[in-house]
């Protein structure tokens, strides 16, 4: 089981990211150590672990990545010869089919700083050293005070072609379209079927599309409206 995390501060352009990680319970917190406690953006594999540790992060044994449900849905995917997204290929006998996959949040605070962050998995199924769009600043995760926050989920071959979540506040930054236009347009780019994206801009405007089926997404805002929504 290989992690790719990755997050990014839009008031000065911090950002970290790991990939390929192994053992470490929040990959997330590896991503945030390495903004926080090195001079670089991304480590991968064996090393990426061995720095989280360093910075004192829980481990955990492999068993403990391991769910019955997910292991099925793995055997079903190596029998068919297929890299599938974390809910396909899911049955009524396994776990709740998105309840456990890849997570994303955006968040604009009180001052006006936007940021964003991911965590994945990855593509069930993927090559051992595959890493997908949610270790990359730029295609699975972005954030910038001025233009918007994103992060992504689905296929990360597609969002990595695509440059995905850079590319929504490039058009916002450069082709001065709004949250909404950016992303529609970035979506339209993309294969049908390749995922979805959350965004939230300078104003607090939220984007949540998809070009799939449905994306377990929830929103709150400071005055107390929230929600969440599915298909
Ligand atoms: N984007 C992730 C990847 O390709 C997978 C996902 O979002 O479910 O690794």
């Amino acid at each position: 089981m290989q992690h790719d995390a990755s997050l990014m501060c839009g008031v000065r352009r911090a950002a970290g990211a790991v990939a390929a990680l192994t053992g470490i319970r929040s990959p997330i917190l590896a991503a945030r150590a390495v903004m926080d406690s090195s001079e670089h953006v991304l480590l991968v594999g064996p090393d990426a672990t061995d720095f989280a540790a360093r910075c004192g992060l829980e481990q955990r044994p492999p068993a403990w990545f391991v769910t019955a449900g997910r292991q099925r849905q793995l055997d079903r995917a190596l029998d068919l010869e297929r890299v599938v997204r974390d809910h396909d290929l899911y049955e009524e006998e396994d776990d709740a089919p998105m309840d456990k996959g890849t997570v994303g949040a955006v968040a604009l605070d009180r001052d006006g700083h936007l940021a964003a962050a991911t965590s994945t998995g990855g593509m069930t199924a993927k090559l051992p050293g595959r890493v997908g769009d949610s270790a990359l600043i730029g295609a699975g995760t972005w954030a910038l005070d001025t233009t918007c926050a994103v992060s992504a989920t689905g296929h990360g071959e597609a969002f990595i072609r695509h440059h995905v979540a850079g590319r929504v506040s490039d058009l916002v930054e450069l082709a001065g379209l709004g949250l909404e236009a950016a992303c529609a347009r970035v979506l339209a780019e993309l294969p049908p079927e390749s995922g979805g994206l959350i965004a939230v801009d300078a104003r607090g405007q939220l984007c949540l599309p998809m070009n799939c089926g449905g994306m377990y997404r929830a929103w709150m805002r400071t005055d107390g409206e929230r929600g969440t929504a599915i298909w």
